[in-house]
């Protein structure tokens, strides 16, 4: 590693001057799990680095019914993946969340630091699209939201100027009767990166075995994490059958634009896609159908 200047902020507003007096060429650090390794061993060298650990305000999750749920940035997978409400209300989060790297490195890695590196194959990213998260932001200028599926703009790219800090995501209350899913593929069964990432959202009609909304979204198989939107609008209004499933997942297998490297070609890719919305998209069902009747507290929604 090269020698670089090192600062400990103790609130935002400190950060973000210090983002703007020391200009580019700086790095943000939540839990490093990306960016260390990128500055010990894939040639990242930052001449400053601001430490986001003793902001207190990027960090934890509130829910409010109206509002919906709110995750502070520096908020690590472990604490996402074993939060009370999002266990029962954003499943598909957890199902994200839970399968970063290992125990060791869900208790670093934050959900802001998985967004922001913007790795196409990031395994928030699908889940918080189909979820319609938005970005919260804060800057020189004062505080801006931006959906995130305008978020990201290449692989390691996002809309953040340098002077720019995500400060945390706002994700609506799923309607009742919601299920979700995410799954990936990985060549080894834990500590790789996916392959294909699929997220699932399905909300069906509140009497009625039909599909109301439903919002597919495909990681590691193009530049960004994207939302296939014509399998989306295939399943809207009809049953939730499988032979909806298979057009659905046959549709987004065709919205991806996958690339072949040594991990996969892209027939492999578009073949992983199809199966795996087909899975996703079930048990996504599966889930909206034993929607929780009662929150946390035990309180009948
Ligand atoms: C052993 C190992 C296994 C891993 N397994 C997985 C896996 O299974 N799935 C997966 O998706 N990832 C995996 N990763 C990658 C990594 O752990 C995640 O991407 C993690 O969530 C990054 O979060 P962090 O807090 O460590 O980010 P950092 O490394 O601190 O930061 C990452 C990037 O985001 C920027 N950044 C961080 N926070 C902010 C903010 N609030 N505002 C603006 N910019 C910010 C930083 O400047 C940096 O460019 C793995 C990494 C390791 C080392």
């Amino acid at each position: 590693m090269k020698r670089f200047d090192y600062f400990a902020p103790e609130s935002l507003d400190e950060a973000i001057a210090i983002l703007r007096e020391r200009g580019d060429g700086g790095r943000l650090l939540a839990g490093g799990t990306d960016v260390l390794v990128q500055m010990k061993e894939a040639g990242l060298h930052p001449s400053y680095v601001v430490s986001l650990r003793r902001l207190r305000e990027l960090r934890g999750i509130t829910f409010d019914e109206q509002r919906g749920l709110r995750i502070g940035a520096t908020t690590t997978m472990a604490d996402v993946a074993e939060h009370a409400t999002v266990r029962q209300r954003y499943p598909v989060l957890v199902d994200g969340a839970s399968i970063v790297g290992s125990v060791q490195t869900r208790n670093m890695a934050t959900i802001g630091g998985n967004v922001c590196n913007a790795a196409p194959s990031a395994d928030t990213a699908a889940p918080l699209l189909v979820l319609g998260a938005q970005a919260e932001i804060a800057g020189p200028d004062g505080r801006r939201r931006t959906p995130l599926e305008g978020f990201f703009t290449g692989p390691g790219r996002t809309v953040l100027a340098h002077d720019e800090v995500l400060i945390g995501f706002i994700i609506p209350t799923p309607a009742p009767r919601t299920g979700g899913c995410y799954e990936r593929h990985t060549p080894r069964a834990e500590m790789d990166i996916a392959v294909v990432g699929v997220a699932a959202l399905v909300t069906l009609e509140p009497d009625r075995d039909v599909v109301r909304e439903a919002r597919v979204a495909l990681g590691a198989v193009a530049p960004t994490p994207l939302r296939a939107l014509e399998a989306e609008a295939s399943l809207a209004g009809g049953p939730p059958s499988d032979e909806a499933f298979q057009r659905a997942a046959g549709l987004a297998a065709e919205a991806a634009r996958p690339i072949s490297d040594v991990r996969g070609s892209v027939a492999f890719r578009r073949h992983l896609v199809q199966v795996m919305a087909a899975r996703c998209l079930r048990r996504a069902v599966e889930r909206a159908r034993i929607w929780p009747q009662m929150d946390t507290d035990g309180h009948r929604f």
